[in-house]
């Protein structure tokens, strides 16, 4: 039994109050057929909506089954609504994106009832309103009547007990409306129908009983119920209620559940307990999904479109990724040929790479307070003074102890393909070859040949330039004595050709299109002085003009595989002459200036010693992708020869050695060094310069030059230092004495790693020198073990680590900019779903009020929505992924043959996976408030929208 108690209802709007329903006292039987009558607006929708729950009274009661609904909560009358009402409107309110089939499911739908209960239920609904044959039809491709039939399966598959009717007949023809008020009256023998309407012809034949309304109030009931038949109903009411108590069957579990739902009406509720313990609204998200994912289906074309400009922020930002990652993959795979051209290097003197920026930074000048009216200084002494000595702090003295350099023989040797300790040792001075100069064929030094081309080539065109011959052409370096490891990087070639390997040994290592420079073999004695100059006149003669005669552009593998050297210790190179009584301009006037008492024999037939013969036996070409080598164009000999040398010029205890070894001779030096280059030697030579083949411009030279004892490292010392420190004498005599092979000590040290990986453990092992504690190692069997008060700390340069981190961080930098870049139009997106969200949400209001009319929760709808715009996300994440990895393809398919790389663009699956759940995220975000102002939406208010 349904009883109203004096139910008003207002409606409170801007400008007024309309009271809609004043004080309304009704009861209704469980079965009859009421009709509601009343002329437009006098409030019979109002009241039918508040019998369904659907709208809420403003003063007095509606009572339901014996029980208040006072304290009903949101989710009470949502169960209300979905198991005891149904509701047929005047506009048939059917959701278009569903078929027939479909809208009567919603109602079980929104319950939770299983697919096959609901389908077979659903059917059985229609069966019964005569549309068997109708059940995939789209409610578009229905009759009026028909439609109409639809809702009114719709509302009785629920099997309620209440069936509502709003003018269900007010949009039919009289036939149609005919046939459905058959079907209505059908209804009613077994339940109470409650049907509005303003043709009382209908009324009068159909329903058991008609009430009248006028301006909200009830002018005439044809049938109230008698107080005697109010308490008979209550009595059959509670009389259910004990019989169902009794029924042991009734599930444990949803009772527990159902009290939590039924507590704040706890009192009345035991009339309809049966009811209560299995009525249950509820629609899961995946339901909520599916009804989506069909409204989306239903609109494919803008689906597609929103989706597509949502993917676009992905896109950019997923190729920036793609980018990084292939770049980094691209760099990291050059990491390992990269390695062998940068190997960590230890040596005396390093430099501080991480100061260099600070150095940057911190080069400036005191900050003076300035006055107005005046003119400061802008003082560069102070800037150089500062930058200078900062310049100077950059530079590390590494103390390489014999504990250091056993430590390094004790590292692991699978850490690296080499290790190589160098002593400074230059020996051109002391290596001598055969020339074919203007003299005749000679047996010079290198240094001297070197000379020679120097002096030369600034007495041609090229005299700015020929300062730089002794600092281009390589001079001749150990290699790696790794040969395999050598041979992973290169190959031989010519005849007979082999790795060097014995201490008579040296090889050619070509450059990667197989080329030497003219200095390098000029200065190896591999050109006479004749082809020399050929090679000026070719350079200083017009482009088109034939090359000279005698031009050679090319040597033969035979030509310069072969060739020999001699190698003399530096005690047979210097020859102790008398200078007793000369002062310095003496001797520098009878061209004879040798204030360290000892001549430089620069040509072979002045030494009597014996010399160590060195052949070139090999010649190494790097292989095909090589960028990067172990070793690079140049001559090279074998570890073998530094030990030979080291040993040969150990004994210091005569000739020029000891003057070296000498401290009281550093003083010597200094005078020497003040007069400028007075401690070389002084030889002369002829040439003719023979310009442009021109008789006229012929000249004819004598060139006189100095050599000097100064070395590759004092120079590049002193351009270090600038104009700071200079080099001390003592320095100077050190330096010499090492570019001698006087000195046994290394001071350098060169790692090649095996691979990237082990460039790291290189660098941990070097590293654990310079922590905290004692270390321990065993070198030939014997323990060493070394506190870390006995070390000092010890800078290493691994200048790839250091490269590779510089990339790597701009590529990040690179990286986050055009991904902070690419996110502007993540956001135009996101905010552009927001609003067809709520577009949506418009569009779908009518469907809003029908899912609440059947009771749907809120929360169903915010479902619906936010299921809505997570299908869109995910396709949008989808498309912009799968769009990236189809130009990645592009891309890459283009770039491949151009870098020999083959993935340049190549997005990692976990920021695919990031990047997807970064566009539902999004998404989600945007269509959150046009959700939940969807959920609030007032079912009434949505039911009338048209
Ligand atoms: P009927 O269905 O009998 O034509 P209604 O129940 O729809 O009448 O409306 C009753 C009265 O309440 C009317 O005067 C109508 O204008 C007013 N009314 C209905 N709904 C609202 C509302 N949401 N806000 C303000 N007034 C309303
Ligand atoms: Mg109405």
């Amino acid at each position: 039994m349904l009883q109203l108690k004096n139910v008003k209802k207002d409606y409170v709007t801007s400008s007024e109050t309309v009271h809609a329903l004043k004080g309304i006292s009704i009861s209704f039987r469980k079965s009859e057929f009421v009709s509601i009558l009343g002329p437009s607006g006098c409030g019979k929708t109002t009241l039918l909506n508040i019998v369904g729950g659907l709208d809420h009274y403003t003063d007095g009661d509606l009572v339901i089954g014996g029980r208040s609904t006072k304290e009903y909560k949101d989710r009470d009358w949502d169960v209300y609504r979905n198991h005891r009402v149904g509701f047929i409107f005047q506009s048939y309110n059917l959701i278009p994106h569903q078929t027939v089939l479909g809208n009567v499911e919603l109602a079980l739908t929104i319950s939770g009832i299983g697919k096959e209960e609901r389908i077979e239920r659903a059917k059985r609904a229609l069966d019964r309103v005569g549309l068997s044959n109708q059940y995939y039809k789209r409610p578009n491709q229905l009759s009026g009547g028909q439609c109409q039939r639809v809702a009114i399966a719709r509302a009785l598959v629920n099997d309620p007990e209440i069936l509502l009717a709003d003018e269900p007949t007010g949009a039919l023809d009289t036939v149609t409306s005919v046939q459905i008020m058959d079907l209505i009256k059908e209804i009613s023998n077994e339940r109470l129908v409650i049907m509005v309407t303003h043709n009382p012809e209908l009324a009068e034949e159909y329903s058991s009983r008609i009430v009248r309304l006028l301006d909200g109030e009830i002018i005439e009931d044809t049938n109230p119920m008698s107080d005697e038949e109010e308490a008979a109903e209550i009595a059959a009411e509670e009389a259910a209620l004990a019989a169902s108590e009794a029924e042991p069957e009734t599930p444990v579990a949803s009772e527990i559940e159902d009290k939590a739902v039924d507590a704040p009406a706890a009192k009345p509720v035991k009339a309809k307990k049966k009811k209560a313990t299995t009525e249950k609204a509820k629609m899961s998200f995946f339901t909520a999904f599916r009804l989506s994912a069909r409204n989306l289906l239903s609109k494919r074309g803008r689906t597609a479109m929103v989706s597509f400009a949502g993917s676009i922020g992905i896109i950019g930002i997923a190729l920036v990724l793609a980018f990084s990652a292939g770049i980094k993959g691209y760099i990291a795979s050059m990491q390992d040929d990269m390695l062998s051209g940068n190997p960590i290097t230890i040596g005396e003197t390093a430099y501080d790479l991480d100061a260099f920026s600070g150095m940057i930074d911190n080069a400036t000048k005191t900050e003076i307070v300035k006055e107005a009216n005046r003119i400061y200084i802008n003082s560069v002494i102070e800037y150089m003074a500062k930058t200078n000595k900062q310049a100077q702090e950059i530079i590390i003295k590494n103390e390489l102890t014999d504990d250091y350099i056993n430590y390094l023989k004790a590292m692991p040797s699978d850490y690296y393909a080499d290790l190589m300790f160098s002593y400074g040792i230059n020996i051109n001075p002391n290596l001598f070859t055969d020339i074919t100069t203007a003299d005749g064929a000679q047996r010079l030094s290198i240094q001297r040949i070197t000379d020679m081309y120097t002096q030369i080539l600034s007495k041609t065109d090229y005299a700015d330039l020929s300062y730089l011959i002794p600092m281009l052409a390589p001079s001749i370096k150990q290699a790696p004595s790794n040969t395999d490891y050598l041979l992973s990087q290169y190959e031989l070639i010519g005849e007979n050709s082999k790795v060097a390997t014995g201490v008579n040994e040296i090889m050619l290592v070509v450059d990667g299109d197989d080329e030497l420079s003219d200095l390098l073999l000029a200065r190896y004695g591999y050109y006479s002085q004749d082809e020399f100059l050929k090679i000026i006149d070719k350079a200083t003669a017009d482009e088109e003009a034939p090359a000279p005669e005698g031009y050679r552009d090319s040597f033969s593998y035979e030509e310069l595989i072969g060739k020999t050297f001699t190698y003399y210790p530096t005690n047979s190179i210097y020859e102790k002459i008398d200078t007793s009584g000369m002062s310095p301009m003496e001797l520098m006037i009878s061209e004879k200036m040798y204030p360290s008492g000892y001549q430089y024999l620069s040509d072979a037939s002045d030494i009597s010693a014996e010399g160590i013969e060195l052949k070139v036996v090999g010649i190494l070409s790097p292989k095909d992708g090589l960028q990067f080598g172990a070793i690079s164009s140049g001559i090279y000999y074998t570890e073998a020869l530094t030990d030979y040398v080291l040993e040969k010029n150990a004994d210091k205890s005569n000739g020029f050695m000891s003057f070296l070894a000498d401290d009281a001779n550093v003083d010597k030096l200094a005078i020497s060094y003040n007069e400028q280059s007075v401690y070389g030697t002084i030889y002369s030579f002829t040439f003719t310069y023979d310009h442009d083949n021109n008789p006229e411009t012929t000249n004819n030279h004598t060139g006189m030059s100095v050599v000097t004892y100064s070395s590759d490292m004092s120079s590049m010392v002193s351009s270090m230092i600038g104009g700071g420190e200079s080099v001390t004498f003592s320095d100077q005599r050190d330096m010499l004495m090492r570019t001698f092979g006087g000195n046994d000590h290394t001071n350098n040290i060169t790692i090649f790693p095996k691979s990237f990986d082990e460039m790291y453990l290189v660098s941990d092992y070097l590293e654990r020198w310079n922590e905290k504690g004692t270390i321990s190692f065993t070198l030939d069997g014997k323990e060493y073990s070394i506190a870390d008060t006995e070390r000092n700390e010890i800078e290493f340069t691994n200048t790839l680590e250091l490269v590779i981190g510089l990339v790597n961080t701009m590529i990040d930098i690179v990286s986050y900019a055009l991904i902070a870049f690419t996110s502007v139009s993540l956001i135009v997106s996101t905010v552009m779903i927001g609003i067809i969200t709520y577009v949506s949400v418009v569009e779908r209001i009518k469907e809003i009020g029908v899912i609440r009319s059947l009771g749907g929760r809120k929360k169903d709808v915010s479902h619906l929505f936010n299921a809505e715009t997570f299908i869109i996300g995910s396709i949008s994440g989808l498309m912009g992924i799968t769009a990236t990895y189809l130009i990645s393809l592009v891309v890459n398919l283009i770039l491949r043959p151009l870098i020999n790389y083959p993935n340049i663009a190549a997005l990692p699956i976990g920021n695919a996976i990031f990047l997807v759940a970064l566009s539902i995220g999004l998404t989600l975000i945007s269509g959150l408030i046009p959700a939940s102002s969807a959920a609030k939406k007032d079912p009434v208010v949505a039911l009338r929208t048209e």
